[in-house]
């Protein structure tokens, strides 16, 4: 019986299940990293909600700005 073929995730290279292939199923050190590197850059991607906070931040800053005025405003008169 051989042991199971599987496709390396990154690169789609065939690579044998055994202790041959110490970074399996990646058949690679190199497509190993890759692929960890891609979670973490899908990883950050959903954590990426700090666009919706700069808005709601550049929101409430325009509204500090517009308190911030009335108050000018009150002090001029
Ligand atoms: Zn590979």
């Amino acid at each position: 019986m051989s042991a199971p073929v599987v496709n390396c995730p990154t690169c789609d290279t065939k690579v044998v299940w055994s202790e041959a292939s110490p970074f399996r199923p990646f058949c690679s050190e190199r497509c190993k990293l890759i692929d960890l590197g891609d979670w973490a850059a899908e990883n950050h991607r959903i954590a990426g909600k700090p666009d919706l906070n700069a808005e709601l931040g550049e929101e409430y800053l325009a509204e500090l700005e517009e308190e911030l005025m009335g108050k000018d405003n009150q002090f001029f008169k």
